[in-house]
């Protein structure tokens, strides 16, 4: 039931994962009124919003909101028709197609910005009803590097293992292709500490606006930090020769290597090659400012005194082919430092999208089921086979990652149809080109979105959805806070909730009536608990009521895993991952905010250290193709654009795409400032505005990945995947850069 007009309700922004705190007060008794956003004292944001949060209530009432079932009629346009129709229509098809060519004829892919309970629907849905192994989502493009290298040190994979909130107090912090400061603002005030301390360490191609909060040299004020700008592609070199001089310097934390880790020899080898002057070679950063960079975090590292370190790495160094290599250098140099599962250090990667951890947690990933278990784990699948109500024998095996499953679409062995919810493919995919072709060679395709994304707009049959002041429902913020979404407004027309939708289609699908597809979030998320438990995403402790009584006591949000108390206190153990100890008095497993205080999540208890090497990006600069391009986004707007390029305040903001470029780059190719310049690769092209700075290295453009059609950079950059991870490398592929033609 929504609340009445006039009072406020605690939730939280739709957009990305600081998952700022806001407060939402519907104003009139009109139920579908926008609600008024007012920022509240959370512990991510501290009362801060950005612009994007400011205006997301503007979102839910956009001119174009999609509000009836549309299906492809024979005109070839996009036509309303009833639930019932539509509903009717992609449960025969996608029947007819299992029928005929298979259950793997059909795939799902989902998003990162799905509640919980939606993606633990989702994943559900895919294996028990469609039984197809082909379901994978967008994460892929986001966390995939992350999750495997997290996972393969630590056995576990919960983005900060630690509240955001504890960076606030650390002397130096190492943030490697993240920019905070346009992507999640508020979340730059937890910076504060290792600014005052000179030590904020930003490794990023471009002098973003994180890099510039470094300080100027050229100001005469005491600088707070370091940039490094190194060659795209090569900050595994600068890992690596950071981890070197930590080494060579005799700076490392022996004891902690000795007591809390495996694999430290082999590493050490590994890096020993990788010597300041020849990383200097590779990546252009200089010799002098590598050692001054490893002796600053070990002066931070608490085994010299100091206060406190934490390496954090974001999508920048993440979506590469050696993505997983990188993170893995990155967790291995926290780890000499003795930094992870110490208070006030540590090692973590900075999520991007709104559920961008729960997303990968309950099931839509395609090698996972729920509880964030592997697919091909015996006891996982007898556990989660058991909530469900199926035999595991008919749970199918892990499907394709995202980019093979995108390229497989409308091939002779590949799916014939897929389900999208919550991704705008079109725009957020990399090589756009071939994605658009894949999903045009489809015999079906079927998007759930609230507005005609580019996607929607190839659909077979769209279907509209409620989305995030409409709804109730859980969200997991990058810290892995587990936090209540709630619904303030009702949606317009006939906009219906994704569990509403999978339900009917489970239901026309001839799906038994012991397959329950409940559509109450509550029950859902009941349900997700029951499956997560023993897991390493364990929420069985958790319930929407315990989230809800924790917040009115004032308490903000649990951290998993949360484990549910067995019946007895003497059957109570230590959590395998946290040490974390529940006494007989205590109710409640009361969450586990910081993770390996006492151990890691692998069968020894020790992070496992892995030797990784640098090989550079898969596209390289050539004759040709003779630059770089790095992509990323700007403060206004998020994702593929789809809701933010509907704000009409974001918007009058920043409208067009455009291409930074150097001056000595543009002098030299003849690209005056504000000209309209084309970007060339061996997949695509593009063109933007020309905008000269010299934020971006001279051998470099940056454009940011919002828009579609000429202005989409996806076009441009590279499918080619990390062979661990399945992450495609966007951040980084070579093109020409030249004069746009004129008409
Ligand atoms: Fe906060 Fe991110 Fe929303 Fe901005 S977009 S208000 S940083 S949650």
């Amino acid at each position: 039931m929504l609340a009445s007009p006039g009072t406020a309700v605690d939730s939280h922004c739709p957009y990305c994962a600081l998952q700022c705190g806001m407060s939402l007060t519907r104003p009139r008794a009109d139920a579908t009124a926008a609600p008024e956003v007012q920022p509240r004292d959370f512990p991510t944001n501290r009362g801060g919003l950005c612009q994007k949060g400011w205006t997301s209530a503007a979102v839910l009432g956009v001119s174009d909101r999609l509000v009836t079932p549309l299906v492809r009629g024979e005109s070839g346009e996009l036509e309303p028709v009833s639930w019932d129709v539509a509903l009717d229509l992609v449960a025969s098809r996608l029947a007819g197609l299992a029928a005929e060519h298979g259950p793997e004829s059909v795939a799902v892919f989902g998003g990162g910005g799905l509640t919980n309970e939606k993606a633990y629907a989702l994943g559900k849905f895919a294996r028990t009803v469609l039984r197809t192994p082909n379901i994978d989502y967008n994460g892929r493009f986001c966390m995939a590097s992350a999750a495997a290298g997290m996972n393969r040190s630590f056995g576990v994979d919960r983005g900060l293992p630690f509240p955001l909130a504890d960076l606030g107090g650390a002397q130096a912090v190492l943030l490697l292709g993240s920019n905070l400061a346009e992507t999640m603002p508020p979340a730059v005030q937890h910076l504060a500490g290792a600014r005052a301390a000179g030590g904020l360490v930003v490794v990023d191609p471009r002098r973003s606006a994180t890099a510039r909060l470094t300080g100027d040299a050229s100001s005469g004020q005491p600088a707070e930090g370091v940039h490094l700008a190194p060659v795209p592609g090569t900050d595994l070199a600068v890992l690596l020769g950071l981890l070197h001089v930590v080494l060579a310097e005799g700076l490392a934390d022996r004891d902690y290597l000795e007591q809390r880790t495996t694999g430290f020899d082999d590493v050490a080898r590994s890096v020993a090659g990788w010597w300041p002057e020849r990383v200097e070679s590779v990546s252009g950063v200089p010799a002098d400012e590598l050692r001054r960079v490893a002796r600053l975090l070990a002066a931070a590292a608490p085994v010299h005194g100091g206060a406190g370190a934490y390496v954090l790495t974001g999508r920048g160094v993440e979506q590469s082919t050696q993505g997983t290599a990188t993170v893995t250098a990155s967790i291995n140099l926290a780890l000499a430092l003795g930094l992870p599962g110490r208070v006030g250090s540590g090692y973590g990667a900075i999520t991007g999208q709104g559920n961008g951890q729960g997303g990968r947690e309950h099931g839509q990933k395609a090698d996972q089921l729920p509880g964030y278990r592997k697919i091909d784990d015996p006891a996982a699948r007898e556990h989660v086979a058991a909530v469900w109500g199926v035999d595991p024998e008919t749970l199918p095996g892990p499907g394709l990652p995202a980019v093979q499953l995108l390229r497989s679409l409308g091939t002779p062995t590949g799916p014939r149809a897929m389900l999208v919810h919550g991704s705008n493919l079109v725009v957020s995919a990399p090589n756009a080109n071939r994605v658009i072709d894949r999903l045009k060679s489809l015999d079906l395709l079927v998007v759930c979105d609230f507005v005609p994304s580019e996607t929607a707009l190839l659909a077979d049959v769209v279907l509209p959805v409620t989305q995030w002041a409409e709804e109730e429902g859980t969200m997991t913020s990058l810290e892995g806070r587990v936090i209540r979404r709630r619904a303030v407004v009702a949606p317009p027309g006939e906009a219906r909730s994704e569990l509403w939708i999978l339900a009917e289609l489970a239901r026309r699908l001839g799906a038994s009536e012991d397959l329950a597809f409940p559509t109450d979030p509550a029950v859902v998320f009941d349900e997700l608990a029951r499956a997560s438990a023993g897991g390493p995403a364990d929420y069985s402790g958790l319930s929407h009521a315990r989230l809800d009584a924790d917040e009115a006591s004032g308490g903000p949000g649990l951290f998993w895993p949360v484990p549910a108390v067995p019946a007895h206190a003497s059957d109570v153990s230590d959590t395998q991952v946290t040490g974390v100890t529940r006494t007989s008095d205590t109710p409640e497993h009361p969450g586990t905010p910081r993770l390996f205080a006492d151990r890691f999540a692998t069968p020894d208890g020790r992070a496992r250290m892995v030797a990784v090497d640098h090989v550079g990006p898969s596209d390289e600069v050539r004759p040709g193709a003779p630059f770089y391009l790095v992509t990323g986004r700007v403060l206004q707007h998020y994702q593929s654009g789809a809701q933010t390029h509907r704000v009409a305040e974001l918007e009058r903001l920043v409208a067009e795409p455009y291409v930074e470029l150097h001056p000595v780059l543009g002098f030299r190719i003849g690209v005056t400032d504000g000209a309209r310049v084309r970007l060339t690769s061996s997949r695509g092209q593009v063109e933007a505005t020309a905008r000269w700075t010299d934020a971006v290295r001279p051998d470099t453009v940056f454009m940011p990945f919002h828009w579609s059609g000429i202005g989409s950079v996806n076009q441009v950059t590279t499918d080619a995947t990390d062979p661990i991870s399945g992450m495609p490398e966007f951040k980084v592929c070579a093109v020409d850069v030249s004069v746009a033609p004129t008409e």
